[in-house]
Order: C-alpha cells, then structure tokens, then sequence
C-alpha cells in the first residue's frame, strides 16, 4: 500500500507541476506579444505568475517543507497584492514583502536588523 501511496503522490506532484509549467508557459507568451504593454494584458501575466507561485506554494512546497517560515511565504505567495508586509515570526515586527513581477520569485526583509531576510 505504501508504494500505491507514494506512486498517488507522484502522479499527482506531476499534475500540479504540469498545471504550473502551463499556467507560466502562459505568462511568457503574453509577455512577448507587440501589445504586452496594454494594462489587460499586464494584469493577465500578473495573475498567472500568481497562480502558478500559489499552486506551487499550495500543494508543492508543503510537502518538503512545513516549517513556520514557509506557512508564511506561502501566505505571501497567494497574495494577489505585489508587495506587503506580515508580522516577523522571531520578533513581531515587520516582515515587508515584495514580488518580482519579472521571474516570480519573493523577496522579504525583516524591519529589524539582523533578523530575517530571504529570498524564494
Ligand atoms: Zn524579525
């Protein structure tokens, strides 16, 4: 039973990772059109970058990673917004937060010196 389990799991990482890989297979093609500039079409990219940051933060990472750190990257990552901020897990303060609309990737930054700061 073990095997089918992890072979279900796989089959269904697969999925997801699919569904990812289309949703920003998606977002280039947008990107390299002659009217990618029109505000529609930025939204669009916008929006599929996300999703394909939150079906990754939602049913990819967790399975590696379930640490405190990643619920709250996670969070940012389904976050429509492009940048915000939530309370730092070592200190209360600010974690402020921001997405590069260009590749996806999460920057964070802790207000307090020395204390957070990261990259995903
Ligand atoms: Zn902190």
């Amino acid at each position: 039973m073990d095997g089918l389990t992890a072979r279900d799991r796989s089959t269904f990482n697969a999925g997801i990772e699919a569904a990812r890989q289309m949703a920003l297979t998606a977002a280039v093609t947008l990107e390299v059109r002659d009217d990618a500039r029109q505000v529609r079409q930025q939204a669009a990219v916008a929006a599929l970058q996300g999703l394909a940051a939150g079906l990754h933060a939602a049913f990819i990472a967790p399975l590696a990673e379930t640490g405190p750190m990643h619920r709250v990257m996670a969070a940012i990552a389904a976050d429509p917004a492009g940048s915000g901020a939530v309370e730092c897990l070592d200190c209360k303060g600010w974690l402020a937060w921001a997405r590069d609309s260009s590749n996806g990737h999460l920057h964070a930054q802790c207000e307090t010196e020395g204390c957070l700061k990261l990259m995903q």
